[in-house]
């Protein structure tokens, strides 16, 4: 079974608040995106790994990242789109024929582990579409724009969902292109084989595997990042 990751690593970073988008600011010795490809990079289980990120900074991602790190595994860095969706599509696009399992992670959550990519590659082996999740601590309430409650949701039902994501090649690329048929836009690709009527199985994840939006994120980051450190010893 040959396994390809696909990284999309081409948002902007507005919300940071920042000039450098958030993928590339330093979390302890190194780049955020750094931290999430060695992962990857490390994991038996992933064959190949397709990064994708601003048409502008092909070369210098190339450059100051994949060679200094010497990621061994990564086969492409890719041209990205206008939302994370165009993103992911154009990495599925750019995977070599033999992929038989994608897995999909955002290079903004670099607390991903070897441990927890493996088991989503074996669930989506066994079960064509998997993502990772937490249950939800708080209870989840859905409000109207203009801040009424419209009903409180079955607590004991809701997950939070992050990624990665994995899926039967034949089943995320055919997710897609209805998708782009359809004009549909999903925060997450597992909605788009929802959508379908494909069973998606969710898989237990960690609370640590946050991903970093804005600059409170960063400092929970280099907080978590310390922890793990003190921790190896
Ligand atoms: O936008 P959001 O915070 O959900 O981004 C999640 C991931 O998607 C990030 O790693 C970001 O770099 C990526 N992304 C992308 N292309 C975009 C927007 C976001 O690859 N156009």
């Amino acid at each position: 079974m040959r396994t390809v990751a696909v990284v999309p690593a081409a948002g902007s970073g507005n919300r940071m608040s920042r000039e450098r988008s958030k993928q590339y600011l330093s979390l302890g010795r190194m780049p955020i995106l750094v931290h999430t490809l060695k992962v990857f990079d490390e994991c038996p289980h992933v064959d190949a790994l397709l990064v994708v990120v601003p048409p502008q900074d092909i070369e210098v991602v190339r450059n100051t990242i994949l060679a200094p790190w010497k990621l061994k595994k990564v086969t492409g860095v890719i041209s990205g789109g206008k939302e994370r969706q165009d993103s992911v599509l154009a990495g599925i696009e750019a995977m070599d024929s033999k992929a038989d399992i994608v897995i999909i992670h955002d290079a903004v959550r670099p607390f991903i582990t070897i441990e927890l990519i493996s088991k989503c590659i074996r669930a989506a082996g066994e079960e064509g579409a998997v993502t990772v999740g937490v249950p939800v601590k708080d209870t989840v309430k859905e409000v109207a724009p203009d801040g009424r409650v419209i009903r409180t949701c079955d607590r004991s039902l809701m997950w939070l969902t992050q990624t990665p994501q994995a899926f039967r090649r034949d089943i995320i690329e055919s997710a897609h292109r209805a998708a782009v048929r359809d004009g549909f836009r999903g925060t997450d690709d597992a909605s788009l084989v929802e959508r379908l009527g494909i069973a998606v199985r969710m898989i237990r994840g960690d609370y640590d595997n946050i991903k970093i939006t804005t600059p409170e994120d960063l400092l929970v980051a280099e907080a978590l990042l310390s922890a793990s450190q003190q921790a190896k010893g």
